[in-house]
Order: C-alpha cells, then sequence, then structure tokens
C-alpha cells in the first residue's frame, strides 16, 4: 500500500536526481576551479615575498636568476603614491598587470638593506602558477562535456522509454481491437444477412425502413475490416509485379469516387505485394477524395519517382482542404479522425501495410491547399517492362 503510494514519488524524483547530478557536478567543479584561483594568487604572493627576502642579503645582479622573475625595480625614495608601504600602514601591495599576451603578477614589498628601507616593485609571470589552476580547469571542461552527454543520453533514454510505453499500449489496443472486432464479425454478418432477405421478402414498400440498418451494418462492416487489419497486418506476400496491374485495380476502386483519379502510367516492375500497395493506395486516394470539398472539382494525381539513391516514390496528390497544425502531429495516431463518420484507422493502417513492404509514409501539405501523401521504398528500384 506504502509502496505503490511511493511509487510515483520515486518515478518523479529519480529523473529529477539523475539531472541533478551533472549540475552539482559542474558547480562543484566550478567551485574547485575558483579555490585553485584564489590559491595561485597566495602562491604568488608567497613567491613575492620569499624574492624579497632574499633581497636583504643576495646582490641585485644575482636576482636576475631567480626562477620567474619578470622585472625588478627598487623604489629608494618615498613616492606618495606608495606612501602606504613607506610608512607601514601597508605590509604589501598586488595587482595584476596585462602586457600583451602575458600576464603579471605585481607586487610591492617594503624591504631593508643596510641604506635603509626600499620598496621592491616585483614582477613574476603569472602563468608559472598555472599548474595549480590547470587541472581544475580541465575537470570543468570534462565536466560541462559529461553533463552535456549524461543529459543528452538521459533525455534519450527519457524519449524510449515513452516510445516503448506508447508501442506497448499500441500492441495491447491492437489486440484488443482484433478480439473485438473477431466477436462483431458473425454476428454483424448474421444482422445483415437477415436484413437483405427481409428486404426482399417485405418488398419495396418496406425496403426504405430497412435501408438505414442495412448501409450501417455496411460502414460498421468496414470498421471490423478496418479494426482486424490494425490489430493484425497481413505478411507481405512479395513478387516481381507491374505497376500497370497495380494502377488498373486502382482505377476499377475509384471509379465512383467522383473526383478525378489521374494515374502516371509507367512500363515498370519492381518486387512488391500487389494487394497491400494497392491497399494502400486506395487508402490515400479515397483520403484524398474525401478532402476535396463538393463544389469544388477534385483533382486526385498518383505519380511515380525514382532515383538513383532514392528508390522507388508513389505520391498522392490532392487539391482539397489540407489538415491542420493540430491535425498534422496526430495523423498517425490511431482513432485520429476529423470526420464524423470516420474510423481514424485509415492512416495507421495504411503506414502498417507500408511498413510490411519495407517503405515509409510521409504526409505533407502542398502549397496553395492540398496534401501529398508519398509512399517512400528506398531500397527498391524498378526495371523496364
Ligand atoms: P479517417 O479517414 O477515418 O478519418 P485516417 O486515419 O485515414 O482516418 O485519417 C485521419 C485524419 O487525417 C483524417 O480524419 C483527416 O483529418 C486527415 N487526413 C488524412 N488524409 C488526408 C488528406 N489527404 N487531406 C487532408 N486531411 C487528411
Amino acid at each position: 500500500m506504502v509502496t505503490s503510494r511511493l511509487q510515483p514519488l520515486v518515478r518523479m524524483l529519480l529523473p529529477l536526481a539523475v539531472a541533478l547530478m551533472p549540475v552539482a557536478w559542474i558547480v562543484t567543479s566550478i567551485r574547485t576551479w575558483q579555490a585553485m584561483g584564489e590559491q595561485r594568487v597566495v602562491y604568488l604572493r608567497h613567491r613575492a615575498a620569499m624574492i624579497a627576502g632574499r633581497l636583504e642579503t643576495v646582490p641585485d645582479e644575482l636576482m636576475e636568476q631567480e626562477p620567474g622573475l619578470a622585472g625588478l625595480v627598487f623604489y629608494v625614495n618615498e613616492t606618495p603614491e606608495l606612501s602606504g608601504l613607506w610608512n607601514g600602514q601597508e605590509l604589501f601591495r598586488t595587482e595584476t598587470v596585462r602586457t600583451g599576451e602575458r600576464e603579471l603578477f605585481r607586487a610591492y614589498v617594503p624591504f631593508h638593506r643596510q641604506e635603509g628601507l626600499r620598496i621592491a616593485r616585483i614582477d613574476l609571470d603569472a602563468s608559472e602558477a598555472d599548474f595549480l589552476v590547470a587541472h581544475a580547469r580541465n575537470g570543468l571542461v570534462i565536466a560541462c562535456i559529461g553533463s552535456t552527454a549524461w543529459l543528452g543520453m538521459l533525455a534519450y533514454a527519457m524519449r524510449a522509454q515513452r516510445r516503448q510505453a506508447e508501442l506497448a499500449h499500441m500492441a495491447e489496443l491492437g489486440k484488443m481491437s482484433a478480439v473485438l472486432a473477431h466477436e462483431i464479425r458473425n454476428p454483424l454478418g448474421t444482422i445483415k444477412g437477415f436484413t437483405q432477405l427481409l428486404a426482399e421478402r417485405l418488398g419495396a414498400a418496406h425496403r426504405e425502413l430497412l435501408e438505414p440498418i442495412l448501409s450501417e451494418t455496411s460502414r460498421l462492416e468496414q470498421l471490423v475490416r478496418d479494426l482486424l487489419l490494425y490489430g493484425r497486418p497481413p505478411a507481405a506476400r512479395e513478387r516481381e509485379c507491374q505497376w500497370a496491374e497495380v494502377r488498373a485495380g486502382l482505377l476499377v476502386r475509384m471509379r465512383q469516387s467522383g473526383a478525378r483519379v489521374e494515374c502516371e502510367s509507367r512500363a515498370v516492375s519492381w518486387k512488391t505485394d500487389p494487394e497491400l500497395l494497392l491497399q494502400a493506395l486506395v487508402n490515400l486516394a479515397q483520403n484524398a477524395v474525401e478532402s476535396i470539398p463538393a463544389e469544388r472539382e477534385g483533382v486526385v494525381r498518383v505519380s511515380l519517382e525514382s532515383g538513383a539513391h532514392l528508390g522507388i516514390a508513389i505520391a498522392v496528390t490532392d487539391n482539397g482542404i489540407g489538415f491542420s497544425d493540430e491535425a498534422r502531429g496526430r495523423l498517425f495516431e490511431p482513432f485520429f479522425t476529423t470526420k464524423a463518420t470516420g474510423t481514424g484507422l485509415g492512416l495507421v493502417i495504411t503506414r502498417k501495410l507500408t511498413e510490411s513492404l519495407g517503405g515509409t509514409l510521409e504526409l505533407t501539405a502542398v502549397e496553395g491547399g492540398g496534401t501529398r501523401a508519398v509512399l517512400r521504398f528506398r531500397e527498391r528500384s524498378w526495371n523496364a517492362c
């Protein structure tokens, strides 16, 4: 009970914790880098102090051999800008100076000689202390690259998980659809058969009353067929097939559609399952016809395209109303429809049929109105016949 209540919390917190890890990694690396930067200044100050200490005993000319020393200037007389150092109010004054590409750490340090108090301006090559920050800087770069890769992998894993859940849901839906369709098919056949018989026996006078039952059962039969196809798409049985064969079948099936169907004729053949290809094309052509408003002269164009690296493409283009931006992302969602009597299964089935033929299906808007649906078989090429 408690575990089931905690589960959503754990499911939410876990990705959050995983996403926060790279942030913690970067923040820690920045802190280390900053701390090492401070250590670098401490190191340079220490070096300057050591040099100042040696100035009290070592002759000036020997100081030139001091490693990392970029410049040395002595102030013998009091200068107003360094008065704090002269009168002992300041022990040390430092600044960073840039000369071209070079960064200098400059320290003003008082020291004693026999002649009296002096101030040395010690210029140190700041890069001498870079070894202290180098690892921290590299660590920060690695943390940034690693975190980006980590977050990318997390996003990919989450997307894959969501996709897997979607697929599992679709598979479940498909199974359920197939079971339901099987259960509905037989009683529906009985209802239709007996209604047809009744219509014949009762004659024309009662036919009008029975007509809605017949048309609605036909619609349900189509839905059952779609559900069965959606649940269990048939396996492709491929053979060398002429385009003319598919074209003829398409034109026959679209004869009564009410739109002008212009189907490109080409004497070519390739290996495919003509039944499945025809079914896919009929679905697309039907959708194309249904998208054309009654007042417009409808034209549905079926064209063939081929290219060396493109494989074979069959495009079904219409001059219909097209689809909205909102519909664009949902076209292949099962049961999504904008039609009063649509099932929302046509495109999902068509895509499944196309995939079992080794192809892809894509719908794009045509400029100026209309839709272009393309079946693309990249791995195929046709033969002239
Ligand atoms: P149905 O035809 O039952 O609605 P489909 O899966 O075939 O189911 O289509 C889903 C939706 O996609 C349609 O309702 C329609 O909004 C849109 N659609 C499909 N083909 C076209 C097309 N050629 N032109 C405009 N919209 C289309």
